[in-house]
């Protein structure tokens, strides 16, 4: 006769609950990952805590996930023996919303920005850790039985997702962990099918560093009873169906892309693909592995989350220890995201100890220069990756030129403008194309800072550069002002906002003169058909020059790809 008490959800989790099922149904099977996921988390918790008081661990020896299935009754259950959850937090985490994010998407679904709640798309309820009401996709009943680690009681909770849940005291002999029972829906009978799960357990949680375990194929006698109630008490032997590693040990050439992906997915809560990953053991006087991840949109709330950073998950010696993303990034890769594993720090490791450890701010240094060499090499091998990166977070990138004073130059090497030669704002060049088109007199690199991308265009101060040919660089977003106060030199050239100060106009030669020369290349257009009929394929183009003074042409690589020095050159050879 336990007792059973009903509670009712805070209101704000039936509003949540009926987002998850209705969006995701499409998507039923992301709940065991996000079901295994938690049961792994729980497993962690328990290793970390252990640390500290290894008694925890005492009453059973490898922490497990399983898989168990009854076709009668029509129940899935994931069981795992980790950290568990009190009564207390059986009701704190299963019954009102308590994560920061969940909170600000709920706020931005009351203030209208997204009106419509059909429009919610799968990929941002998966960014605000509301994965365990993804079971209700699948289930109308859930039962969590769960034993806090060092705790002598244990609780079940159930609900059938309508705005209630019960609780009530479990069999003292309950074990240590939790173990959710799924009563799948009529439609959800898939989830009954061995294959069905183990190719859901291989397609997304492979790379789970537990072992996930499922019933091994009974060899065809024992024809005996089944449990009543589906209570297994003839266990059936289990076998492990994932990897059971943690995906950054095992070495690159074990790794597929899909693997790397699906990882990516455990760590951000991200349904999109990753942009680009890198993965790098580091040996020396630090030991380390990271594996970091570039994401290819922002999440729906990265900006409100700015002063909240997470997603770079801190492992020593494969235990997870913490989010570490503030003491091992600095602000302006907040974006990344991925995980650190360390040989060398101690396990008990705190907050306030990684934050003066010189060791950490080693491997921050190593991590910042990771990130800073993946995105140069996306940027020169793959400029449309770079485009993609750069509208989800080039404006926070912006902020390494204030904050990285010893990696600034890497940083303006990122940096994306548009300038006086683009026909609109998402046309832009990089510091290098800019100093690339420089034209002969110029030794500066000009740039103008204003209040949007009209007032930037339309700014009087371009007139006299306009006149005389020189290409400005037009910085209009808000960050820009605050940036340009920090850019002072590039590639060993100075930075000048023409908004401000004079410029010495004299050495850029005059306007009339830039007059003159198109009236010059009016004059030599019949004779530049010609050339171009004569020549053929042979050239790409045939255009009239202002640079040479007493050649009568040059033959030219690339307009905007030649550099002075070479075309003294080539007007030496007589070119
Ligand atoms: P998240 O995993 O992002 O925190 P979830 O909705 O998946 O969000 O889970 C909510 C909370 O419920 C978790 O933070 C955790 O505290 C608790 N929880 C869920 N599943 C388990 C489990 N198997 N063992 C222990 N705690 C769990
Ligand atoms: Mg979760």
């Amino acid at each position: 006769g336990a007792q059973v008490e009903t509670h009712a959800f805070q209101a704000d989790v039936q509003q949540v609950l009926q987002l998850v099922i209705h969006s995701l149904y499409s998507n039923k099977d992301i709940f065991l990952r996000e079901l295994v996921s938690n049961a792994s988390d729980a497993c962690e918790k328990l290793r970390f805590e252990a640390i500290a008081a290894p008694a925890l661990l005492a009453d059973g020896g490898e922490l497990t996930i399983d898989l168990l299935l009854d076709a009668d009754a029509r129940t899935l259950t994931i069981r795992d023996n980790g950290i568990g959850m009190s009564r207390e937090e059986l009701m704190q985490n299963l019954g009102t919303v308590a994560h920061s994010g969940t909170r600000r998407f709920l706020d931005s679904l009351a203030a209208g920005q997204r009106a419509s709640g059909e429009s919610i798309d799968a990929q941002l309820i998966g960014q605000f850790g509301v994965g365990f009401y993804s079971a209700f996709i699948v289930a109308d009943r859930i039962d969590v039985t769960s034993r806090r680690a060092g705790h002598d009681d244990a609780w079940i909770w159930r609900s059938n997702g309508d705005g209630q849940f019960s609780l009530e005291a479990a069999p003292a002999d309950t074990p240590r962990g939790t173990a959710l029972r799924l009563h799948l829906r009529e439609d959800a009978g898939d989830y009954l099918q061995d294959w069905k799960l183990r190719s859901l357990v291989r397609t997304y949680s492979d790379h789970v560093a537990f072992p996930i375990r499922m019933a091994a194929p009974a060899p065809k006698a024992n024809d005996g009873e089944d449990g009543e109630d589906g209570e297994e008490a003839a266990a059936p032997a289990l076998e492990t169906v994932n990897q059971a590693s943690a995906l950054w040990t095992r070495s690159k050439s074990d790794l597929s892309d899909d693997d790397y992906k699906a990882f990516y997915k455990h760590v951000s809560h991200d349904f999109a693909d990753p942009l680009a990953w890198t993965h790098n053991r580091v040996e020396g006087n630090q030991n380390f592995t990271s594996l970091l991840y570039l994401p290819a949109h922002a999440p729906f709330d990265f900006q409100a989350g700015r002063d909240e950073r997470k997603g770079l998950k801190l492992y020593v010696k494969r235990v997870f220890i913490m989010d570490a993303a503030e003491q091992m990034l600095p602000a302006y890769l907040r974006f990344v995201r991925g995980v650190v594993d360390s040989d060398d720090l101690p396990l008990n490791v705190s907050r306030e100890l990684l934050q003066e450890s010189r060791q950490v701010e080693r491997i921050k240094g190593a991590l910042t220069k990771r990130v800073l060499d993946q995105l140069e090499k996306i940027a020169r091998d793959e400029p449309e990756q770079y485009t993609t990166f750069w509208n989800a977070f080039g404006a926070t990138l912006k902020e390494g030129v204030v904050e990285d004073g010893a990696n600034r130059e890497r940083v303006l090497k990122l940096l994306r403008f548009p300038t006086t030669r683009s026909a609109s704002a998402d046309e832009r060049a990089s510091l290098d194309d800019y100093i690339g088109r420089m034209t002969g007199l110029q030794d500066e690199i000009y740039y103008l800072t204003a209040d949007g991308w009209n007032a930037a265009r339309n700014h009087p101060k371009l007139e006299a550069l306009k006149a005389r040919g020189v290409e400005v660089i037009l910085m209009h977003e808000r960050i820009d002002d605050w940036m340009s106060g920090y850019l002072h030199e590039y590639a060993g050239k100075r930075l000048r906002n023409v908004a401000k100060g004079e410029i010495d106009l004299d050495k850029l030669g005059s306007a009339e003169d830039k007059a003159k020369q198109e009236e010059t290349a009016k004059a030599a257009a019949p004779l530049v058909e010609t050339l171009k009929t004569a020549l053929g394929d042979r050239v790409k183009d045939v255009r009239v020059s202002n640079r040479l003074v007493d050649s009568a042409a040059c033959l030219v690589l690339d307009e905007y790809e030649m550099s002075l020095q070479m075309q003294q050159l080539m007007k030496s050879l007589g070119q």
